[in-house]
């Protein structure tokens, strides 16, 4: 089976900043790891392999610091990794990030099965898994628990929902995102990290992979952030104090009080 895994740096830490006049994640590399979610997509992608045979590729577009968690997912069981890196991507939202993943996948060529994270702890928007299936005109299933059954041809997977669980069977090739209790992500070993030092590695550029100047980057994003802010505090806290029956008698009085004023206004 050939699968491709998808991989985001994101930053470790919530002190992120923002670049004041594009809006967009100052990503400079420092303090970035690899989304929490996309190590349960690492560790699916390669039992998958260790079942069916094959190989797996990883997949990411960043600043050329993303080497670093390439290697490391390397190290983890993946085979070789891809990765797209050009001032040209820079400032893409969701659509122009697929787009360009997309142009990944296919210059790695025919792929089986792309596995995704369930979403990027920054972005949050759980969006790129979907898109990249539309962009490639593949099915997709996504926040997947267990893969139940898995051939060459398709896959036999159960998915979390808001309301419960569904089974859902997906013709290959196709793409998944993974919920976190699917895996246990392994820890590498010492010999898989001598080993991602020498791993296959590719870095592309946007000519490299033929992309439309007009569908990637800031340029070609159809969204884009208009303003940033910290939303101000308005609400205050208030400890009631005392024992239970004090502080549910004074809850009481708080919530008569609040309702008479508001009936008055
Ligand atoms: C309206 C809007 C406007 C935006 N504008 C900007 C902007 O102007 N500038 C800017 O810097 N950012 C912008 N972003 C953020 C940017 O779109 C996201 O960082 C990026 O597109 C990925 O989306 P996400 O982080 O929500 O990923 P999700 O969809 O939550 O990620 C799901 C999975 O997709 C895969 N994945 C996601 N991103 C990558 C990647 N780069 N490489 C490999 N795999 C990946 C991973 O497996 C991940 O687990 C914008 C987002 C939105 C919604």
């Amino acid at each position: 089976m050939k699968i491709i895994v998808c991989i985001k740096q994101v930053p470790s830490t919530n002190q992120v900043k923002l670049d004041p006049e594009t809006k967009t994640i100052i990503r400079d590399g420092r303090q970035s790891v690899i989304n929490p979610f996309d190590t349960y997509a690492i560790e699916e992608a390669v039992r998958l392999k260790e079942k069916l045979g094959g190989k797996v590729t990883a997949l990411s577009m960043g600043i050329p610091a993303t080497q670093r968690i390439l290697r490391e997912a390397m190290s983890q069981g993946v085979d070789e990794a891809l990765l797209l890196s050009d001032r040209a991507f820079a400032g893409a939202d969701t659509l122009a990030t697929a787009y360009t993943l997309a142009l990944g996948a296919r210059h790695i060529g025919d792929f089986d099965l792309i596995v995704c994270g369930r979403m990027a702890t920054d972005g949050d928007t759980a969006q790129i898994g979907p898109e990249l299936a539309e962009d490639l005109g593949v099915p997709h299933v996504t926040n997947v628990s267990e893969i139940l059954e898995a051939s060459d041809t398709e896959l036999l997977c159960r998915k979390v929902t808001d309301y419960g669980t569904q089974v859902v069977r997906m013709k290959l090739p196709g793409v998944i995102t993974v919920a976190k209790d699917i895996n246990m992500p392994r820890m590498a070993s010492i010999r898989g990290v001598r080993e991602s030092l020498e791993a296959p590695f590719t870095m592309l550029g946007a000519a490299d992979t033929g992309a439309d100047p007009a569908r990637i980057g800031l340029k070609g994003s159809p969204t884009q952030v208009v303003r940033t802010f910290t939303p101000e505090k308005t609400v205050e806290c208030q400890f009631l104090q005392g024992n239970e029956k004090q502080a549910a008698g004074a809850l009481c009085r708080l919530l008569k009080e609040e309702h008479l004023t508001g009936e008055e206004a």
